[in-house]
């Protein structure tokens, strides 16, 4: 059975590439009928950030992408924490002690640091790995005896346990998404998997966990795939087998150079978190959501960041994500990320909500509506939603329904005014009050016609009509308006105007 897991650190927010990770393990969990896990990596007590886990279990829950497991769900393969699991990676790190593939260091950081500079000095890169840690500079249990590494442990002394990575050996590696490749195990440095504080690295919990766990596949960001060479050795020291990965590529700026971050964001003004962040520090970042986003034009523009489905098709509801997603058609090259095209998808979601509801929306956020029948309210968004992407363009494209206009576009006016507007406009006041069933049809059927029998000119009539209505040359069909305001509101606002 096809299990995946998306195992985010609570560093911080998850961005919009966190939130992508996610998507794509549910997406091909949900495809295979498989597990989604959540897991929370949590070993690197510094970089923890309280609130950062409910930030990433609420943005999900937002996206729509529900874990099968995870803290407080189901958990048959818990805990999900890893700090809850500290316990169990000792005994895994003493395994590989025991069967020679893990050493005891005892570094300083200052020994580190000038072993570094030392190395910087004859223009080389320092690595910690075979060709180093033998010599005798570097404090380890290779170049001790058992009885002093025994007793620099048991004197309390810092220590870190390292992988012993492999000497003069080419390693395969297998990625769904970029095929097959090789590395010398000659560049691997001996990575620290676990810290005498009790607390395992990364690496080691990440690679236990995913064992335990029954993970089949790993599908992460494409900044793990330095990693992949450790965690597929590590797998090959437990004699354990390893999943499949598929590494997803970079989310690139929009101008395509460089990888996308926050500041790109700021800079350019659309958000890269799918919530609204306060940072303990003060500073609010923007979140989707927040900024009128539709969760499902998210999740839209998410997947096409790396996948296609091959066809012009668009438009993907979560449900057809599901049943088009595949790994194969997943792309290595980055995925340059388009902000016009995320209002795009947000402009097309907004067609397909009721009104009703985004008019229940619109009145919570204008003051003005307070008052007023969200039916009503309904019935001009339906009205003019085809041009809006979000719900705070609505106010601006609707105003004029719901209050007359204080005053007159003054090149609109310039356009609109002639000699004969005020006489003109007086007739369609006796139109409209003379009109007993007031019905956009038949508002349009009097008006047109009696422009046709007089020969008066559309643009003379309906121009200086809009502007009496609306304060602008612009909005819906000037009927719909007339209608929607109703025949006492219609006969003011043009008798206002003329006078
Ligand atoms: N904790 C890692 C992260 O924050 C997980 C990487 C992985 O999926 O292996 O992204």
């Amino acid at each position: 059975k096809v299990r995946v897991r998306f195992a985010p650190s609570p560093t911080g927010p998850l961005h919009i590439g966190g939130v992508r990770t996610a998507l794509f393990n549910y997406l091909f969990a949900k495809k295979h009928g498989g597990d989604f896990v959540l897991r929370i990596e949590d070993t690197d007590q510094n970089r923890y950030v309280e609130g950062a886990e409910d930030y990433i279990v609420n943005a999900l829950d937002w996206c729509g992408i529900s874990f099968d497991e995870g803290p407080s769900k189901n958990e048959k393969f818990g805990p999900y924490r890893q700090s809850e699991r500290k316990a169990l990676y000792k005994q895994y790190a003493d395994e590989l002690i025991a069967n020679g593939k893990a050493y005891y260091a005892f570094d300083t950081a200052e020994q580190l640091d000038a072993e570094r500079k030392g190395h910087e000095a004859e223009g080389k890169t320092f690595i910690y790995n075979w060709h180093n840690r033998e010599k005798g500079r570097l404090v380890n249990s290779l170049v001790l005896t058992e009885a002093e590494t025994k007793a620099k442990i048991e004197a309390g002394d810092d220590y870190v346990i390292r992988f012993k990575s492999p000497q003069d050996e080419t390693l395969h590696l297998t990625d769904i998404i970029r095929g097959n490749m090789t590395i010398d195990t000659n560049v691997l440095d001996d990575k620290v998997l676990f810290k005498s504080d009790g607390m395992p690295t990364y690496h080691l919990a990440n690679i236990v966990d995913d064992h335990l766990m029954e993970i089949t596949h790993v599908i992460r960001g494409e900044e793990w795939l330095p990693s992949l060479a450790l965690h597929q050795l590590l797998y090959d020291a437990f004699s354990w087998d390893a999943p499949k990965f598929a590494h997803l590529p970079l989310i690139l700026k929009p101008t395509g150079k460089g990888k996308l971050s926050k500041r790109d964001g700021d800079k350019m003004g659309f958000p890269v978190f799918p919530l609204e962040y306060n940072a303990p520090d003060g500073t609010v970042s923007a979140g989707y959501k927040e900024d009128g986003y539709f969760p499902e034009a998210v999740v839209n523009f998410l997947a096409f960041l790396g996948w296609n489905p091959g066809t012009e098709q668009e438009i993907f509801s979560l449900e057809q994500l599901v049943s088009d997603f595949d790994l194969a058609r997943v792309n290595k090259a980055g995925a340059r990320f388009d902000p016009d095209k995320t209002k795009w998808f947000n402009h097309h979601y907004m067609q397909e909500q009721l009104d009703l509801d985004l008019a229940e929306q619109f009145k919570a956020i204008r003051p003005e509506l307070a008052d007023i029948d969200v039916n009503f309210i309904a019935l001009v968004v339906g009205l003019i939603k085809e041009r809006a992407t979000f719900i705070h363009d609505f106010w601006e494209l609707s105003h004029f329904f719901f209050t007359a206009p204080t005053s007159y576009d003054a090149k609109a006016s310039k356009k609109a005014i002639k000699d004969e507007t005020p006489a003109i406009l007086q007739e369609v006041i006796n139109i409209v009050t003379r009109t007993s069933e007031f019905t956009v049809q038949n508002l349009q059927a009097k008006i047109k016609d009696w422009i046709t029998t007089n020969d008066v000119g559309f643009g003379k009539v309906m121009m200086p009509l809009r502007l009496a209505l609306v304060g602008a040359l612009q909005g819906p069909d000037v009927f719909d308006i007339m209608f929607m305001i109703g025949k006492a509101e219609t006969v003011q606002r043009i008798d206002r105007f003329i006078k």
